[in-house]
C-alpha cells in the first residue's frame, strides 16, 4: 500500500500513480480542498465527477468542530462525510500559523486560540498524530513550523529545525497508534521546510530522509509571498534530493500556472482552496483569457460560456452573461457553477498534464498552454 509508480516521465515530470487503501490517485493530481469536511457547496458525488480522485481535510478545523472523536465514532472521516476515496488531512500547523491567534510557539508544540471562539489549545506533534488518526485519512502529514514568507535565515532554520524534532516525534506516536491494529491503514508523510534558503532546504531534505523511509514527501514552506522564481529553484533543488520512486506534494499550490509550472519540475500532488474561494469572488480560469472576473461589465451581453475549451457542467448549460448577473446578484449558485468549473479546469489541466507526459509532448504543450494563458492573461 502507498506505493507510487511512475509510468513515464518527461525531464522532471511525472505521470505515476500512488496506491492508497480507498483506490488509486493517478498523478499529477489537483485535490480540491474539503476544509471542514466538505469542499463548498459540492456534494461529493459532483466532485469525483469532476476527475478529483483525491480531496484533503483540514485537521485544524476538524479538531475544532465538529471534534476528532466525534469523527471517529461516527464512522471516520471517509463515512462522515460521504467519501469512499483517497483522503488527506494536513496537520494543522499551517492553519495555526496562519489563522489562529498564536499564544506560544515552544518546542513542545503551539499554544493557540481558536479563531471560532478564542477558546485557547495546544497542538503536539503527538496529538496532531492523534487527531489525524481518529479521522483516518489515507494519508497525514507531520506537524511542521511554517515560518512566514520572508522570513530571514535564521528563522527559517530555527523552523527546520523544530521541525525535524517533531517530525521523530510524529513518527514515533504514529507508530506507537500503529501498533494497536485499531486504527485505519495511513501513512505518514513528512513536511519539508527551509524557505528559500538553498542550503537550508537541502539539509532539511537530507535529514528527513536519514529519519525514515517515507512513502511520500510534503513540500512546505513555499507559495507563502516568496517570488516565484525562487519557489521554482526551490523545487529543482528538491527533485535532485528526493527520490524519484515516491509522490512529491506541493502543500498550497494550486493557481492553472503554477501546476504546470511545479508539474515541470517533479511535484505531482497539489491543493489549494483558490479554485471554491476564487469562486466566490466570481473570479473563473480560462485557457485563453487567463484569470477573469465575472462581475466584468464587458460579460453582461456575453453570450459564450466561461471557458469554451471546458467541459464542465457549468460551461456547458450556462453562458457569461448569465453567471455574471448571479455573480453581482450574490447568488449562492453563481459560487457552486464558478466552483466547478475552476475544479473541473484544474482537474482537466492535471489530465491533460498526465497524458502529454505520457505521449512526449509535455514541454511544447506546456510552453504553448502558459503563453496562452499568460498572454492573453486577466483583463478583468
Ligand atoms: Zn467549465
Amino acid at each position: 500500500m502507498f506505493e507510487f509508480r511512475v509510468d513515464a516521465s518527461a525531464g522532471a515530470a511525472r505521470a505515476g500513480a500512488l496506491s492508497t487503501p480507498h483506490g488509486e490517485v493517478p498523478t499529477p493530481a489537483f485535490m480540491p480542498v474539503g476544509t471542514a469536511g466538505t469542499v463548498k457547496t459540492l456534494v461529493m458525488e459532483e466532485v469525483a465527477a469532476l476527475g478529483a480522485r483525491m480531496v484533503l481535510a483540514n485537521t485544524y478545523h476538524l479538531y475544532l468542530r465538529p471534534g476528532h472523536e466525534l469523527v471517529r465514532d461516527l464512522g471516520g472521516l471517509h463515512a462522515f462525510m460521504r467519501w469512499d476515496g483517497p483522503l488527506l488531512t494536513d496537520s494543522g500547523g499551517f492553519q495555526v500559523f496562519s489563522l489562529a491567534a498564536i499564544r506560544d510557539v515552544h518546542d513542545d508544540g503551539v499554544d493557540f486560540r481558536s479563531h471560532i471562539d478564542g477558546s485557547v489549545h495546544t497542538f503536539t506533534p503527538e496529538s496532531v498524530v492523534e487527531i489525524q488518526r481518529a479521522l483516518g485519512a489515507d494519508v497525514i502529514m507531520a506537524f511542521d513550523e511554517c515560518p512566514p514568507g520572508g522570513c530571514d535565515r535564521a528563522t527559517a532554520q530555527a523552523a527546520g529545525e523544530r521541525t525535524l524534532a517533531w517530525l521523530a516525534r510524529c513518527r514515533a506516536r504514529f507508530e506507537e497508534l500503529g501498533r494497536d491494529g485499531d486504527v485505519p491503514e495511513q501513512s505518514l508523510f513528512p513536511v519539508l521546510q527551509g524557505n528559500v534558503f538553498d542550503d537550508l532546504r537541502v539539509s532539511h531534505a537530507r535529514r528527513t530522509r536519514e529519519l525514515g523511509d517515507w512513502s511520500g514527501f510534503g513540500i512546505g514552506g513555499l507559495s507563502v509571498g516568496e517570488a516565484k522564481e525562487n519557489m521554482w529553484r526551490t523545487l529543482e533543488l528538491l527533485d535532485a534530493e528526493l527520490p524519484l520512486d515516491r509522490p512529491r506534494y506541493l502543500m498550497g499550490v494550486g493557481y492553472p500556472d503554477d501546476l504546470l509550472e511545479a508539474i515541470a519540475r517533479g511535484c505531482d500532488l497539489f491543493d489549494c482552496v483558490a479554485p471554491t474561494r476564487n469562486a466566490r469572488h466570481g473570479t473563473a480560469w480560462t485557457s485563453t483569457e487567463g484569470q477573469v472576473n465575472l462581475k466584468a461589465a464587458r460579460f453582461r451581453r456575453d453570450a459564450g460560456p466561461i471557458d469554451p475549451d471546458c467541459d464542465c457542467y457549468a460551461c456547458g448549460r450556462y453562458d457569461r452573461a448569465y453567471l455574471r448577473h448571479l455573480v453581482v446578484a450574490g447568488e449562492w449558485l453563481a459560487m457552486r457553477l464558478v466552483s466547478i468549473h475552476n475544479l473541473r479546469f484544474l482537474t482537466r489541466l492535471t489530465e491533460e498534464a498526465r497524458r502529454r507526459i505520457g505521449d512526449g509532448s509535455f514541454e511544447s504543450w506546456r510552453r504553448e498552454w502558459l503563453g496562452r494563458y499568460r498572454n492573453e492573461g486577466s483583463t478583468q
